[in-house]
């Protein structure tokens, strides 16, 4: 496995490797690597001869007062992780190698950015957008591998490679979760014993809105999105949205008639964890 820290170091080697007529996969992460991330990697690798993973904590996708500095940062076991995974190489730039003194380009993509993680992070798709696509074109990849679990992030992406033509397959994996259902994260580390056995309702409000619409055939999204809120709130979180949405242009849907993704994002003492699913509509 190939560690490589510089984007033309990046674009030499997967200049080789495309000689050799092998299909590439990238994998961008910030690092701290779980099941939910080497779940990706897996998919790379069934589409792809060739698997890159980057790891990169973007200073550009946090805002004021969010959690850049104290990011689980966790290099030499990721790197271990990833060479038992199987990977060709790892991508691993220093914040000036990304964003050299006088960057002064940003990605801004519109529509599906404003709602959501948009709404409540200002600047942060900004961030992720000129980070990927700089990773896009450093990799040169055929394929990118992302998760469902930043749902919105790979709306953002999808669009963005649609609007400028990135010829990159954009891959949506599904979330990997924990036994008792939560979502595996990053900053799931965050979460103190008592915290983390409260995050289970996350995952528990989807199940109960998949089992409402599924079974049930409860059609209303202000019905859902209220039981979701109640249940968040005596469990002890605090809800910062909890919406149903197209699953294409993300737009608020107010009834289930077609398919739709429940989004939703919540705080736990200081840690803020986002969770959604697809709600399948059975007539
Ligand atoms: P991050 O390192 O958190 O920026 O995540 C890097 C990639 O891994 C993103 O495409 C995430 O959506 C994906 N990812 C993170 N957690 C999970 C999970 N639990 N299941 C599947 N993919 C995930």
């Amino acid at each position: 496995m190939e560690i490589i820290t510089t984007v033309s170091a990046l674009q030499q080697f997967t200049k080789q490797q495309r000689q050799t007529g092998k299909r590439i996969g990238l994998v961008p992460t910030m690092g701290a690597i779980h099941r939910g991330h080497l779940s990706l990697v897996s998919a790379s690798n069934e589409q792809c001869g060739e698997t890159i993973v980057s790891i990169f904590v973007n200073p550009l996708q946090f805002g004021p007062g969010e959690d850049f500095n104290r990011y689980p940062r966790t290099l030499e076991n990721d790197l271990e992780l990833l060479q038992v995974a199987g990977v060709s190489a790892v991508f691993v730039p220093g914040t000036d190698e990304m964003y050299p003194a006088g960057f002064d380009t940003a990605v801004h993509i519109g529509g599906v950015t404003a709602p959501f993680e948009g709404a409540a992070r200002p600047g942060h798709f900004d961030g992720v957008a000129t980070v990927v696509l700089k990773l896009f074109l450093a990799a040169g990849a055929d394929a990118a591998f992302f998760g469902q679990k930043d749902y919105q992030q790979v709306c953002v992406i999808k669009k963005m490679v649609g609007d400028l033509n990135v010829p990159v397959e954009i891959v949506m994996c599904p979330i990997i979760r924990e036994e008792d259902g939560l979502a595996m994260s990053s900053r799931n580390r965050y979460l103190s014993g008592e915290e983390r056995r409260k995050a289970v309702v996350l995952s528990q409000c989807l199940a109960d809105a998949e089992l409402m619409v599924a079974h049930y055939h409860v059609r209303s999204s202000s019905v859902i999105c209220q039981m979701i809120q109640d249940k968040l709130q005596t469990a002890g979180l605090s809800a910062d949205y909890v919406s149903i949405a197209d699953p294409a242009t993300l737009q608020e849907i107010e009834e289930i008639d077609t398919a739709a993704v429940l989004l939703l994002a919540a705080r736990i003492g200081t840690t803020r964890l986002i969770d959604n699913t697809l709600l399948l509509y059975a007539t």
